[in-house]
């Protein structure tokens, strides 16, 4: 990614990992509201003349949070995106995703869709505000269905998928996607206070055994943010 790009400051999806308000220096409780760049399509149809690479979208905040299907920024964005012709790289951990299908299937781009585990209860703990893992499974599937080049971003790893990694690799698997990309935990003193009060916490171990266990189904798993 050469440039970030990112319609809404702010995530309503709440992740109990999330450092990004540590990283933009937001207080939590705020950072869960989000705050929409209403005029975002108009200044990015503006920049992109004087720019070239990859976009990367959805780098700090999540790009299709609820309010993306009222403002529809995200879709505004992707549209002048592909009018120009831009290559993109985007992130999210919401199926409103499949909303733009059509129009990503036609455009030059990757996609990461994160799932962190399988176990409804845990993401609610953890990913509050986040469709449930089961409807990010349907998701990549439907995006490698549609040919649209994506991969299962797993992370951060939690210490909740410690003796369910085979049953979780054997999931993301069934979707057919081919690539993961695992993140550590990345543990910084606010989040790992929160964390530690839910008693959850990183897990080498579990990465290990993902690493395994995907590798024997065929699926390869690069690092991610290292
Ligand atoms: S979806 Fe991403 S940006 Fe939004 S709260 Fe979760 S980790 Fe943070």
């Amino acid at each position: 990614m050469d440039y970030a790009l990112n319609p809404y400051s702010g995530c309503a999806h709440g992740c109990v990992y999330c450092y990004a308000p540590e990283v933009t220096h937001a207080e939590w409780g705020g950072w869960r509201i989000p705050k929409a760049k209403m005029n975002i399509a108009r200044r990015l149809a503006l920049e992109l003349p004087n720019i070239e690479g990859v976009i990367g979208i959805g780098t700090v905040t999540d790009p299709y949070q609820p309010v993306e299907s009222e403002l529809e920024l995200t879709l505004q964005c992707l549209k002048v995106l592909k009018d120009r012709g831009f290559r993109i790289h985007m992130h999210t951990k919401s199926d409103l995703i499949l909303r733009d299908i059509g129009l990503l299937s036609e455009m030059d781009g990757t996609i990461g869709i994160t799932v962190t585990g399988i176990e409804e209860r845990e993401s609610k703990m953890t990913e509050p505000g986040a469709p449930m893992p089961s409807r990010r499974l349907e998701a990549i599937r439907e995006l490698v269905d549609a040919g649209i080049d994506v991969y299962a971003l797993v992370g951060p790893v939690l210490n909740h998928l410690e003796g369910r990694e085979d049953a979780f690799v054997d999931a993301v698997a069934d979707t057919g996607v081919k690539l993961i990309y695992m993140d550590s935990l990345n543990s910084r003193p606010l989040l790992s206070e929160r964390l530690a009060r839910m008693r959850f916490r990183g897990s080498p171990s579990a990465e290990r055994r993902i690493n395994e266990s995907a590798e024997a189904a065929g699926i390869e798993v690069r690092p991610v943010f290292r």
